[in-house]
């Protein structure tokens, strides 16, 4: 008898799942969602809009309304805005579009996990520059493998998960500029740095900006990504994305948090910088502990007790984070989410405890 498993693709039957094991801990600081959770004026005016719609037919076969709102929100124009179920999604239409056996797509590692993933699975090489020794990008050996490599997509994530890193706007042109492949920007976590490079896009038609509901908007559970990219280049990546891919719930909420951003998550989103930085300067004060500033809502931390045993002696104490020993360059680190300020003294006395 044949073995089904012989038809799936070497590359994937020799790939690692990307999981995430379901562990729970009362404090969770493993996932950079944001800790205030949705507003509940976000939430009451979700379910009132919901209210009056129709749930038995299915929704706008692309999300125009959103599209819109997330056009005007983010200074580009709305035959440039691809909604998604989740960024992730976006990811996978991307690399849909642009990969196939023998191209090449360029990260900088550590990094978000998914990029090399689906890649791979797509039958992509995947060549990945090291971010420097400060755990920031190294843009000269970005561009040399530019040069040398001719990479068909780059994805650089910014601000970086896990370290927190940010890539310059000049920089980043620098590299637009080289390449003729795709440039993709993750800003999955962008309203916590204040920045975004969304101005490049119109200059440069090959960049691609994704951004998330997931974390500041405080929507994981709901799943809404979205990009922004020229017209043209959007048009595009939308054929890989599936019809009725936004249920209307996630469109209803997306376009909610839109409209009241500026009254009810951008003052959530001040807060979580401001816990940051708190977090931060307490995490130095622990013997034993170096933080790595970060332009996120999360940061890495260089442990002198190994991070699989910081993860297990938090976890007794009901504190989850995650153990990012596994990534390229970080055998010695684990990351932790920023909390409410309750959440994040916890976590700062639970650590004292363990390192006293
Ligand atoms: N990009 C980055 C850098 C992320 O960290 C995450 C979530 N971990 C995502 C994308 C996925 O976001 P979404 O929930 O929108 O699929």
């Amino acid at each position: 008898m044949t073995n089904p498993l012989d038809k799936i693709k070497p590359r994937v039957r020799g790939l690692k799942a990307y999981t995430l094991k379901p562990d729970r801990g009362a404090v969770k600081l493993n996932q950079n969602e944001n800790p205030w959770g949705v507003p509940d004026a976000v939430r009451a005016e979700t379910l009132r809009r919901m209210e009056g719609r129709q749930w038995a037919r299915y929704p706008d076969f692309v999300p125009a309304a959103l599209h819109e709102k997330l056009a005007a929100f983010a200074g580009w124009r709305a035959d440039g805005v691809v909604a998604g179920n989740g960024s992730n999604e976006l990811i996978q239409a991307t690399l849909m579009v642009t990969v196939g056996e023998g191209s090449r797509v360029l990260i900088s590692e550590p990094t978000f996990a998914l990029y090399r993933q689906v890649a791979t699975v797509l039958g992509g090489e995947v060549l990945s520059v090291p971010l420097d020794d400060a755990l920031g990008f190294d843009v000269a050996a970005l561009a040399e493998a530019i040069e040398r490599d001719e990479p068909d997509v780059v994805i650089l994530c910014s601000p970086n998960n896990p370290t927190g890193c940010c890539i310059e706007e000049d920089e980043l042109e620098r590299l637009l500029k080289r390449t003729g492949g795709i440039v993709v920007v993750d800003e999955a976590y962008f309203e916590f740095s204040g920045r975004t490079v969304a101005p490049l896009l119109e200059r440069h038609a090959n960049l691609a900006v994704f951004r998330t509901f997931s974390k500041a908007m405080g929507l994981a559970a709901l799943r809404v990504g979205y990009l922004l990219a020229a017209p043209e280049l959007a048009r595009e990546i939308g054929k890989a994305v599936l019809p009725y891919n936004l249920n209307l719930i996630s469109q209803t909420v997306a376009e909610v948090a839109v409209e009241l951003y500026e009254s009810e998550l951008r003052p959530q989103v001040a807060r979580i910088v401001a816990e940051r930085e708190r977090l931060y300067a307490g995490l130095q004060t622990i013997e034993g502990l170096a933080a790595v500033r970060s332009e996120a809502n999360f940061m890495v931390v260089r442990s002198r007790i190994r991070p699989r045993l910081v993860f297990e002696e938090l976890l007794r104490r009901d504190i989850l984070i995650r153990d990012v020993s596994g990534y390229p360059l970080l055998r010695d680190y684990f990351r932790v989410s920023v909390g409410t300020p309750r959440e994040n003294d916890l976590l700062l006395s639970a650590l004292r405890e363990i390192f006293a």
